[in-house]
């Protein structure tokens, strides 16, 4: 249930919640001058570098660039959207969210999802109490076989279905619950003649929660003989397989701290791996890849490990999410286990440091791919089909680095020119309208963000008794940077309605991922200037941007004037030529 948040109750939150305790729950700081340092919860350091400003609120990590408010930080660290960090932080303050009317539908829709995930609440400890029964014992016993111990019990929720027809049905009969909602839970499953029986019988269970924690489906693993092997719950109103990845509720900080997602097929192998110590684990539940998850995890980090069987099954699926990973921007690395063992065999087997080591030799993406997919080829004939495939292939990838490494990589391999490689894959991009020079040179100007403007928005910040000075000289009518205009022209805003706090939102609002980083380095980092001269400082910044200005507005009109004589065009010249004059008026003027 989302609804909408009313303004004054966000204003309310962000202004009660402070960035030093929320941050301190995650991040232990310790005070240094003006900040608190810490060892930042996104990368991994070993000094610190996260710092947190407590009079701007704000944070910024000098080691991987992130930053933000309270808000960013708690939809970082927890995978959240803006709406439930908001929800959150209101929690913890105690803040109370008004709930708007819903429509008919909307309620409909969001009762019958409370009522299934109430549902799918009960089977959990109703299989957990038959786990911890003495019939239990065959549960039991298979998991302590597997290196699981209580704590594992407890984190997982690993619970146990008889093996009978109508266990969970007249639990459910019991406590009055309709067996069609039961069903709609994929709990139970409904014959022709209106009788219902049991989904999951005889199973070792792992219920499926979501982010908030909450149990939308199970996954269930035979104990004894049986098929299939693994049974999961179909899909239903809570439960979409391919927008949920099993472990994550109980593995993303882990994720987060390492920087790093180990991907495996099932629940069976991640709780392994969680036993073994390796913790940074999620599974796909049965199916290859899907973008929605890989978004999931994204929110945590961008390097992926693959850990698969090595047959033909494990073998298209990592394949087939190989595309995606270089589509999405994520760093790929592939394990393949030797010999026929799954992630769990394996771990069992040689254990934990055998099992990272092999992690941490694993080959890119980009080189399992070449080998795998290329390799192998002898005649001309194969080879020249490899290039076909790869050029195809490499214009699908999203990173212009990347797709420059991988063309590196191709060419070395099948010894073909890299410069032709390089043009095929261009006209290839030209042809599917996704050029690749489109977005380079873009990049390029984003990151051309004026340093004069920029210092003088820090100043108004840091200075905000200086701002009247700024309206009065009109400086921002000279600015060049629009992004960086606009933002001044709000810090104005907000400096004439009196609201103090609110640069710290200004910043975080920025689109520009560039503009956005530098002021937050700026702002958490050492004073750039000495107090002393900081009346000197801003005069002189606020003259430069001025005489800047100009200097661009006499550049442009020289290009034209050059090209109306060259044209032969005298009315434009002419045009020209009294804007110039007047242009050089206006600036002497202006420096009086
Ligand atoms: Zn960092």
């Amino acid at each position: 249930m989302r609804g909408h948040i009313p303004e004054d109750i966000i204003e309310d939150i962000k202004t009660r919640a402070n960035i030093v305790e929320v941050v301190s729950e995650y991040v232990s700081l310790k005070k240094t001058g003006r900040n608190f340092v810490g060892l930042c919860p996104f990368h991994k350091e070993k000094s610190p570098s996260f710092t947190v400003n407590p009079e701007k609120q704000i944070f910024y990590c000098f080691g991987c660039g992130e930053g933000g408010n309270v808000v960013t930080f708690i939809m970082k660290t927890n995978g959240m959207t803006y709406p439930e960090a908001i929800r959150h932080l209101a929690a913890r303050l105690g803040i109370v969210i008004p709930t708007r009317k819903m429509t008919t539908s909307e309620k409909r829709y969001a009762s019958e999802r409370e009522k299934l995930t109430r549902i799918n609440t009960m089977a959990s400890a109703h299989f957990s109490k038959n786990f911890a029964s003495a019939r239990g014992k065959v549960a039991r016993d298979y998991v302590s076989k597997r290196g699981m111990d209580e704590t594992i019990i407890q984190e997982f929720r690993l619970g146990y279905s008889f093996d009978e027809w109508r266990d969970l049905k007249d639990y459910y009969d019991r406590k009055g619950v309709p067996p069609g909602l039961v069903e709609k839970a994929g709990l139970i499953i409904g014959k022709d003649n209106g009788q219902y029986y049991d989904r999951f019988r005889g199973r070792l269970i792992f219920p499926i929660v979501d982010l908030n924690g909450n149990v939308i489906a199970f996954g269930g693993r035979v104990l004894g003989k049986g098929e299939p092997k693994y049974l999961n719950s179909p899909e239903s109103p809570v439960y979409s397989k391919g927008k949920t990845l099993y472990g994550l509720y109980q593995t993303k900080d882990d994720i987060r701290k390492r920087d790093c997602a180990i991907i495996v097929e099932g629940y069976v192998d991640l709780v392994s791996l969680w036993a073994s110590g390796i913790r940074n684990v999620i599974a796909t539940l049965g199916t290859a890849l899907t973008k929605n998850q890989i978004e999931l995890v994204r929110r945590f980090t961008r390097n992926i490990v693959i850990l698969f069987d090595p047959d033909e099954g494990g073998r298209t699926a990592v394949e087939r999410s190989l595309q995606l990973f270089l589509e999405e921007k994520i760093h790929a690395k592939v394990v393949v286990l030797p010999d026929d063992n799954d992630p769990a065999d394996f771990v069992m087997k040689f254990g934990r440091e055998t099992l990272e080591d092999s992690i941490e030799k694993a080959t890119s993406m980009v080189d399992y791919y070449i080998e795998r997919i290329i390799g192998g080829r002898e005649t001309l004939e194969e080879n020249i089909d490899s290039i076909g495939g790869s050029i195809s292939f490499i214009a699908r990838i999203a990173d212009p680095i990347e797709r420059n490494l991988f063309i590196k990589r191709v060419s070395e391999r099948l010894g073909a020119d890299q410069g032709l490689l390089k043009t095929e894959v261009a006209r290839l991009l030209k042809t599917s309208g996704r050029e690749s020079t489109v977005k380079e040179p873009k990049r390029r100007v984003t990151k051309s963000v004026d340093a004069i403007e920029l210092s003088l928005i820090y100043m108004m910040c840091e200075y905000p008794e200086k701002i009247p000075r700024v309206i009065g000289e009109k400086t921002i009518d000279y600015f060049v940077t629009s992004e960086l205009r606009v933002l001044a022209q709000r810090l104005i805003g907000s400096f004439e309605n009196g609201s103090g706090r609110d640069i710290s939102d200004l910043i975080n609002e920025m689109e520009n991922d560039t503009i956005k980083e530098k002021l937050l380095q700026m702002m958490v980092g050492k004073q750039p200037f000495d107090e002393g001269v900081i009346d000197r400082v801003f005069e002189d910044t606020l003259k430069k941007i001025r005489v800047k200005w100009y200097k661009n507005r006499h550049k442009m009109i020289k290009r034209e004037l050059a090209r109306a004589q060259e044209m032969g065009d005298k009315d434009l010249s002419a045009r020209l030529l009294a804007e110039k004059g007047k242009l050089l008026k206006e600036e002497q003027g202006s420096s009086r």
